[in-house]
């Protein structure tokens, strides 16, 4: 076992600062719908309570647009709370493979799953990766749904001179913890077309309620996040409950894959988002130091034998997209697993992204269709040999290289 260190964060997370806490006086101060437009030069920002609601509340509008449509395509490889939203609404999942070694869905696969029942397609940009959404818009154009794009872990990325997002019907950002720009928990909901922009706000007027209870709840949260999101606050909110999950042998407890079924649906209060307004000021500094750093590390990580740093899709020639983590493929399972058991829980920000393919998780049976053994084969070895390397500034040089010798040593 590795020796053990102060925890770096899974992921590279925008810390808060005091000043960030005060109360908003000025309206304007607490619009963070509207800073968000700015940043992402979009005509408009919906603001919801994460990035599940807003797809809660998107697949709702949609729903109500074509009600005979009952399916949703997602990626086999992606956030359960994915199938925990689709499911909220009634919905059916279909899960996608994808293109060996990638995070593009596998075109072929997706033509098969897609037809005159299709509602949505999901295109995801998992780590801050940009993945293919071309292939998805044409499919949804072929049978005449929406593409719904999962920009869940990419706010801030650009293709070409415009935000992630921006050849979608609808695209959502999460402001989770670890997701970069943080509310504890929020989400951004962007709709280019203007009558669809109206009756995903409809939607959110009629599904969505105040509900200060959970406001207060996500306001104390938040100022936990504040004032533990730092080196010597981590070990206890980060460190010790991953630890305990690991002396388990609880991998999805440890990756945080272990979601609520419920989904809190409410509305996001002024003080929060005057945080969120702030806060927002430093993220273009923050995303640009994190790409000088992701490069160097990328390099020095490709530089080890055997192993692969995913980057943007090679069908998205643009692509600039976020370094929330690295994410690296190793040469097999067995040796990621053996990396992950030496080092995940030593504090030096390996993680794992998702524990499994969506089918093979058993507590999201009831949420996704099973799949056959042999089924969706590149998303599962992706699932099995894929880790994550922390891009937090705090993960620092000395540090970084003892876990490139430690890669090295797993994937001989
Ligand atoms: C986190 C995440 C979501 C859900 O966002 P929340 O804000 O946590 O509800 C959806 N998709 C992906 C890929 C995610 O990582």
């Amino acid at each position: 076992m590795a020796e053990r260190g102060a925890d770096v964060p899974p992921t590279a997370g925008l810390p808060l600062r005091a000043g960030d806490l005060a109360w908003p006086h000025a309206p304007a101060a607490s619009d963070l719908g509207a800073a968000l437009a700015r940043f992402l030069g979009v005509a408009e920002v919906q603001i919801e309570c994460s990035g599940t609601a807003c797809m809660v509340v998107a697949l709702t509008a949609l729903q109500r647009l074509a009600p005979t449509r009952t399916e949703v395509v997602v990626p086999a490889y992606t956030c359960p709370l994915v199938a925990l939203a689709v499911a909220r609404c009634g919905l059916q999942l279909r899960v996608c493979d994808l293109q060996p070694g990638t995070l593009d869905l596998d075109p072929v696969h997706l033509r098969q799953l897609c037809g005159p029942q299709t509602l949505a397609l999901v295109p995801t940009h998992l780590g801050g990766r940009i993945s293919d959404v071309a292939t998805a818009q044409a499919c949804a154009r072929e049978v005449g749904a929406w593409t719904l794009e999962d920009a869940a872990q990419a706010l801030g990325a650009r293709v070409g001179d415009r935000s992630v997002g921006a050849h979608s019907d609808i695209v959502f950002f999460s402001l989770a913890v670890g997701k970069g720009l943080t509310l504890f928990e929020g989400g951004a909901l962007v709709v280019h077309d203007p009558a669809l922009r109206r009756a995903c706000a409809q939607a959110s007027a009629d599904i969505v309620p105040r509900h200060r209870g959970w406001e207060l709840r996500r306001s104390i949260e938040l100022l936990g996040y504040a004032l533990c999101y730092r080196p010597a606050g981590l070990g206890l909110v980060y460190g010790r409950p991953l630890r305990q999950a690991l002396r388990r042998d609880d991998w999805v407890a440890a990756a945080g894959d272990d979601f609520d079924p419920e989904i809190p649906l409410h509305r996001v209060g002024r003080w929060r988002q005057a945080v969120g307004v702030r806060a927002l000021e430093r993220l273009p500094d923050f995303l640009a130091q994190g790409t000088v750093r992701a490069l160097q590390r990328r390099e020095r990580l490709t530089r080890i034998a055997g192993l692969t740093v995913l980057g943007d899709s090679p069908s998205m020639p643009d692509a600039a997209g976020t370094w929330p983590v690295l994410m690296v493929r190793m040469p097999g399972a067995a040796q990621r697993d053996a990396a992950i058991r030496a080092l995940w829980g030593t504090g030096c920000g390996l993680s794992l992204p998702f524990v499994h393919a969506l089918p093979d998780y058993p507590r999201y049976a009831r949420v996704v269709p099973a799949a056959e053994a042999g089924a969706l084969p590149h998303a599962r070895d992706l699932a099995r040999r894929l880790l994550a390397v922390s891009n937090s500034p705090w993960l620092d040089d000395a540090r970084f290289e003892r876990v490139c010798e430690a890669l090295a040593d797993f994937s001989r």
